[in-house]
Order: structure tokens, then C-alpha cells, then sequence
């Protein structure tokens, strides 16, 4: 949404297409907050803020991109409020508020109570309305159209409503699909985040870049998976184990509980490992900030505490465990948003990869990308429209013509898989022996259940025939999406010899700058993945021992 306004304030002619409603979206389960530094009330500057990212994506983000992402963070945060982002507030000052997050300097974090994405998501809708941005709601995109020169044309969606399928004809495509958390489970994630627009990019021959780096959250509810924001340890949360010790004295002796998510996520699972976990967690315990405190800050995770852990924070700590929260990698794309392979295609948001995030995402840096980088590609596919103006552009009834063949080819069988079955065995894999700590072995078994899923699903089965809200048809696609991104985290993560923030070997337990200071970019040829690298980038800082 964020790319559709500065594109229609650049005077295109823009519309969003979204498979669930605009406000539905993944990004209005974000409870924590926002990054930027304000310089209102603390020391903090935006170069800070960039040296915190650098270190917390340990190394391995671009710096340009990052320096530009904190430059223009306060910016975009003023923006949202003069548009009607209710931000909490300084108590003495009136100034938007900012609570202290993980692998942060500095209190950085602006938020609205433990609602923070769903304000920002409804401020943004309420824009794209004000400014008549026509929305296809329910419309579920399948394909991106290719013109003769290779060239990104627009998208084929499936009408779930009226169940047609449809092309849709654009000069530039924005793909700003969200996260792909759903290849595993638990996750924090939102059904709907099958990463499509990184697999609909890969199939096209647009590589995915640093797909290894899967981040888990240190505080997700068992066995939902459900996220307790960071934002309970920025305003105080203790962890304890199971003899009730602080055990992140142990792992960060600084920062404790603040240190970066890869930090606190290993040191949690080591503390589980060695016996010191109570059924598979360890508990957060808020209880001493005190009821007041937890009602006006933390609403949200109580009323999630209570509902799905059956735990009430004022009264006892919750258990907690590390669970698939955020996806590093995605849609390789330039400082522009622009993807290099498929000329008039963007990509923003967490599908994206600029890269900001490296090896490791800080805690509300994530929203601020949307926000940032959602403007600065929506501005940079304004000015490529303008580049090509003298083309034209249609709608593209026979790429809309192949798939409806495609999907009738898949509707007509029905002796084979179902996709449940494989998503779960996908899910299964990743967890097992893709998760927080990793092995070479355990890798090779991941890849080959996902080679021999990869093949069962050419013979998946759908039940449901009918034409109109077919949701078995849609997961399964979905499923489909999902195998290719496990695919391209298990390859990377296979070649990555090294242990750099999220993705953790413990055969190869150290950082090796020498050999793996690279991205990783995979393609996809001939339904095999195969990894080429390209430089990161730096500016002013130069790699450092990681330590909080
Ligand atoms: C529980 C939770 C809490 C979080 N908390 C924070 C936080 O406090 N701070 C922070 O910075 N980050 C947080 N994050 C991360 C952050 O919220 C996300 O990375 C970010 O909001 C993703 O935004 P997005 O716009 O890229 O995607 P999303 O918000 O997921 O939106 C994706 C959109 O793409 C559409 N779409 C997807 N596939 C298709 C398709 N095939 N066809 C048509 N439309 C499609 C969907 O309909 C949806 O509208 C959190 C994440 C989770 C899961």
C-alpha cells in the first residue's frame, strides 16, 4: 500500500491487487513497533541506528541500503502520523514514545501500545481510499505475465470471488507478498504467508537471495506458535529456565534479554538442549512490572497469554519457545526495489530482499522497511513507467487462457497426494533439521524429502472441483510456492559452510568472513536450484567480532 500511494502521488495510474483483504494482511499481526531514530528525547541519530542493523545482520547487509532505510526512517514515521497513525505517546512530553528493542543502542522502537502494525496498516488503507486506489480484493495472483523481450507485463490472478481467472496488463508490477513463515511450523505467521511472489520470481528466472537466513523468534507461544512481541522484554520481561535463573547472563552479559533474536533464540534452545527447559520451553515472566503496566503496554499479549496458553502475565510467566518468525532472503532487487532480471518488476517489503537485514533482522526494523522501502520502490516503478511511456500495454488473455489449462489439468486428476499431506511433511522437515541450530547431515536429509515432495507434487489431488472460493485449490498452489522457497533455504543452507547470524551450523560453528562474506543468489534451471554469489556491500563499517 505504502508503494501504490508514492506511486499514485507520482500521478501513475495504479491499483492493488491483494488476495485477502488490504487490512487483513500479515503486517497488522505486528505488535512491537517501528524503528526510527527520532533524536527527541535521546542521543540517538540515524547513523547509530545503521551501525545497530549492520552489526545486528551481522555483516552481511548491504550498507548503502541500510544507511538509506535509517536516514529516512523519521521521515516516513512523520508521515504516517500526520496521516493518522496513532502512535503512543511520552508520558511528560507528548512526544511519540519509543521503548527500547533488541540489539538497539537506544530506546528506537515508536509503537501504538502492542498494536503497532494493525494502526499503521488501517492508517495506509485509509490513504489508498482517500486517494480512490482501486483494490482487487480476493484476487489471488498465479503468474507474472512475460512480455517478448523478458520483461515483467503483469500478473495473472484467480477472481476468488467469481472464480474466473483474469490477466491483468501493467507497465510495472510491484510485488510486495510478505514473508514466507508458512514453510514451517510452528511459525508466528499468518496463514496467508506462502511467500508467492519469491516463487512466482524464481520461476520466472529472477534469483532469491540469502534464502539460508530464516529467523526465529525467541518468544512464540507452544504449540500455536502465536508471537509474544519483543516489545514485553523491551518494556522489562525477564527469561528464566527451569532452576528460575536469568540465563541470558550466561549467553549476552550485557545485554540479556536484549541482545539480537539469533542470540536469544540459540541460547533459549542450548537451555531446552541441556535439560534446563520446562516441556520444551522456557518462560518469560513479566510479573514484575505489575498489572498496570502490562494492561496499558502489553494488552494484546496478555489477552494471547490468556487465550492461547491459558496463562494470565500478571499472575505467572508464560512459556515460551523459538519459533519460524521472519525471512531474511527474498526476491533478489537493487537499492531501487527494482529486480534486475525481469525488467518492470519491483519487489518491497519482506518478500524483498535489498538486502537490510543480512544474516539477522532487529526487532521493528521490518515494518520500517514496508514503509521506507514500500515509498522508494513505488517511486522508482513511477519513474521506469515514465522511461517506457511511449509503450503500450494490455492485459494478456492468453497468459490467463494457459493457466485456466493448467488448473483444469490439476482439477481433473484425482489419484494422487493431497496438498495437506505434503505441506505437513515439508513443515515436519524444515522444523527438524532446518531449524535454529543445523548440521550438514540433517540438511541433506531436509533436501532430500523436499526433492521427493518436490516430484509427489506433480500428482497432487484436489478435492473441491467448483470454480468459486476454492480454498483447497489455493492451498495447494500455495503448497507449490512453498516447496520451491524450502528448496532454496535448504540448497543455501547446505552450501553455507559457516555460522552467521540466523543460520547456525553447529559443524561449522564459526563466522567465516574470508570465504562466505557474500550473498547468495539461487535460480532456478531446469527444476534444480543452482547458487551463484554477488559482493556485499560496505561503506563504513568494517566487520567486527558480534558480541551484545
Ligand atoms: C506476528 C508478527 C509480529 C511482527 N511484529 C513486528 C514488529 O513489531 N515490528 C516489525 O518491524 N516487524 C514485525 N513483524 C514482521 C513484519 O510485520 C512483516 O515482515 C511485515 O509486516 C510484512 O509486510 P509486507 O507488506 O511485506 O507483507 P504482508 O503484510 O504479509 O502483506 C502481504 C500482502 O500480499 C498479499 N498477497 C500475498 N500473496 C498474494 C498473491 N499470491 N496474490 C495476491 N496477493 C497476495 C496479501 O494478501 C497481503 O495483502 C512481525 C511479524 C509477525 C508475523
Amino acid at each position: 500500500m505504502r508503494a501504490a500511494i508514492a506511486a499514485h502521488e507520482a500521478g501513475v495510474d495504479v491499483a492493488i491487487v491483494t488476495k485477502v483483504h488490504p487490512v487483513r494482511s500479515h503486517s497488522g499481526a505486528a505488535q512491537g513497533g517501528i524503528n526510527a531514530a527520532l533524536g527527541n528525547r535521546t542521543e540517538d541519530n540515524p547513523d547509530n541506528h545503521t551501525f545497530d542493523t549492520v552489526k545486528g545482520a551481522d555483516y552481511i547487509g548491504d550498507q548503502d541500503a541500510i544507511e538509506l532505510l535509517c536516514q529516512r526512517a523519521p521521515q516516513e514515521i512523520y508521515q504516517l502520523e500526520h496521516w493518522g497513525a496513532v502512535f503512543s505517546r511520552h508520558e511528560t512530553t507528548g512526544k511519540i514514545a519509543q521503548r527500547p528493542f533488541g540489539g538497539a543502542g537506544f530506546p528506537r522502537t515508536c509503537y501504538a501500545a502492542d498494536l503497532t502494525g494493525l494502526v499503521i496498516l488501517h492508517t495506509l488503507y485509509t490513504v489508498c481510499v482517500k486517494y480512490d486506489i482501486p483494490t482487487y480484493e480476493e484476487y489471488f495472483v498465479t503468474d507474472l505475465i512475460e512480455d517478448a523481450q523478458g520483461g515483467c507485463a503483469g500478473v495473472v490472478a484467480y477472481d476468488m470471488v467469481h472464480g474466473t481467472i483474469e490477466s491483468i496488463g501493467a507497465k510495472a508490477t510491484v510485488m510486495a507478498t510478505g514473508g514466507a513463515g508458512r514453510v514451517y511450523r510452528p511459525s508466528t505467521n499468518s496463514h496467508s504467508s506462502t511467500g508467492d511472489a519469491m516463487s512466482l520470481g524464481l520461476r520466472h528466472g529472477v534469483p532469491l537471495k540469502d534464502m539460508e537466513f530464516m529467523q526465529f523468534h525467541p518468544t512464540t507461544l507452544s504449540p500455536s506458535g502465536v508471537l509474544v512481541t519483543e516489545g514485553a522484554r523491551g518494556e522489562g520481561g525477564y527469561l528464566l529456565n527451569a532452576d528460575g535463573e536469568r540465563f541470558m547472563s550466561k549467553y549476552a552479559p550485557n545485554k540479556l534479554e536484549l541482545a539480537s533474536r539469533d542470540v536469544v533464540s540459540r541460547s533459549e534452545a542450548t537451555e531446552i538442549l541441556e535439560g534446563r527447559g520446562v516441556d520444551g520451553c522456557v518462560m518469560l515472566d513479566l510479573r514484575h512490572l505489575g498489572r498496570d503496566k502490562i494492561l496499558e503496554r502489553l494488552p494484546q499479549i496478555r489477552e494471547l497469554s490468556m487465550a492461547f496458553a491459558g496463562v494470565d502475565p500478571i499472575d505467572a510467566p508464560i512459556p515460551i519457545r523459538p519459533g519460524a518468525h521472519y525471512h531474511m532472503g527474498g526476491v533478489h532487487v537493487d537499492i531501487n526495489g527494482a529486480a534486475p532480471h525481469m525488467p518492470g518488476l519491483f519487489a518491497a517489503g519482506e518478500c524483498a530482499c535489498v538486502s537490510v537485514h543480512g544474516a539477522n533482522r532487529l526487532g521493528g526494523n521490518s515494518l520500517l522497511e514496508g514503509v521506507v522501502y514500500g515509498a522508494i520502490t513505488g517511486e522508482s516503478a513511477a519513474r521506469y513507467i515514465a522511461s517506457v511511456n511511449g509503450k503500450g500495454f494490455t492485459a494478456s488473455p492468453a497468459a490467463a487462457k494457459d493457466y485456466e489449462r493448467q488448473v483444469a489439468e490439476l482439477l481433473a486428476r484425482d489419484d494422487g497426494p493431497k496438498q495437506h499431506e505434503l505441506r505437513n511433511r515439508l513443515a515436519d522437515a524444515m522444523q527438524d533439521k532446518v531449524g535454529v541450530f543445523r548440521t550438514g547431515p540433517e540438511l541433506e536429509q531436509a533436501k532430500q524429502e523436499i526433492d521427493r515432495l518436490k516430484e509427489e507434487f506433480q500428482h497432487v489431488t484436489v478435492d473441491d472441483k467448483g470454480s468459486i472460493f476454492n480454498q483447497q485449490l489455493i492451498h495447494t498452489i500455495e503448497t507449490g510456492y512453498l516447496i520451491d522457497l524450502a528448496d532454496t533455504m535448504v540448497s543455501g543452507a547446505i552450501a553455507r559452510t559457516e555460522s552467521r547470524g540466523a543460520h547456525s551450523r553447529t559443524d561449522f560453528p564459526e563466522r567465516d568472513d574470508d570465504n562466505w562474506m557474500k550473498h547468495t543468489l539461487a535460480y532456478l534451471d531446469d527444476n534444480e536450484i543452482r547458487l551463484d554469489y554477488s559482493e556485499v556491500t560496505m561503506t563504513k563499517y568494517e566487520p567486527q567480532v558480534r558480541s551484545y
